[in-house]
C-alpha cells in the first residue's frame, strides 16, 4: 500500500529517530511497514525512502535503485560520472555509517520530502554501513558512488538532517530550472 510522503516543515523530518527492537522487527507491523514503503518509494519514484519520511519516527531505511537511463533520464556517461550503478532493493535498519577515506564528490540531489527541488550537495564517495536487515540479522556494506550518496542521504533523515542542511545553497534550484540552466 502507498502511504503518503511528509514535506519539509513537519517535525517528524527533524526528530533523531529511535532504534527498532530486534523482536519488533519480525513483527507483522514492521513487516508491513517495509513492504508499504517498498511500494511508495518505487510509486515516488525514488532510490530510498526512510521511515521519519513516511511519519514513522524509527531506524528503518529502503533503498532501490536501478540505475536505468530512461527513469534517470541521464546518459551512460552521466551515470559513470556519477559511478551510478544498479543496487536491488534491501532494508537497513539500526544503521552505522562511517565515511572509508576523505574523498568526497559533489552532484545534484533532491529529496522526496522537498519535492520538486535540487541542490549541489558533497557526499563521501565511499562509506561503510552496519545495520540489520528486515530478518533481524547482522550486515556489513561498503558502498561507493552514487549508492554511498543514497546511503547517506537516508541515513541523515534518521537523524532528522535533510540535504539542504548540507548543501551548496548557491545552487538550490528547482528541477526544471536545473535542466533549464545547469544541463
Ligand atoms: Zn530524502
Amino acid at each position: 500500500m502507498e502511504l503518503a510522503i511528509v514535506q519539509t516543515g513537519n517535525p517528524v523530518l527533524r526528530a533523531v529517530a529511535r532504534e527498532v527492537l530486534e523482536d519488533e522487527i519480525k513483527t507483522e507491523r514492521i513487516q508491513r511497514l517495509i513492504e508499504d514503503m517498498k511500494d511508495t518509494m518505487r510509486a515516488a519514484p525514488g532510490v530510498g525512502l526512510a521511515a521519519p519520511q513516511i511519519g514513522e519516527s524509527i531506524q528503518l531505511v529502503v533503498i532501490e535503485d536501478d540505475a536505468c537511463q530512461v527513469k534517470t533520464r541521464l546518459s551512460a556517461e552521466e551515470l559513470d560520472m556519477r559511478e551510478r550503478k544498479p543496487v536491488p532493493f534491501h532494508v537497513l535498519i539500526n544503521p552505522k555509517c562511517e565515511p572509508v577515506g576523505s574523498q568526497r564528490v559533489v552532484f545534484f540531489e533532491g529529496c522526496l520530502s522537498v519535492a520538486g527541488f535540487v541542490a549541489m550537495t558533497p557526499r563521501y564517495r565511499k562509506v561503510l554501513v552496519t545495520a540489520l536487515n528486515e530478518h533481524a540479522e547482522p550486515v556489513s556494506i561498503e558502498a561507493t558512488g552514487w549508492y554511498a550518496r543514497i546511503i547517506q542521504h537516508e541515513l541523515d533523515h534518521l537523524n532528522g538532517t535533510l540535504y539542504i542542511d548540507r548543501m551548496d545553497s548557491q545552487t538550490f534550484s528547482t528541477v526544471a530550472n536545473k535542466e533549464r540552466f545547469w544541463a
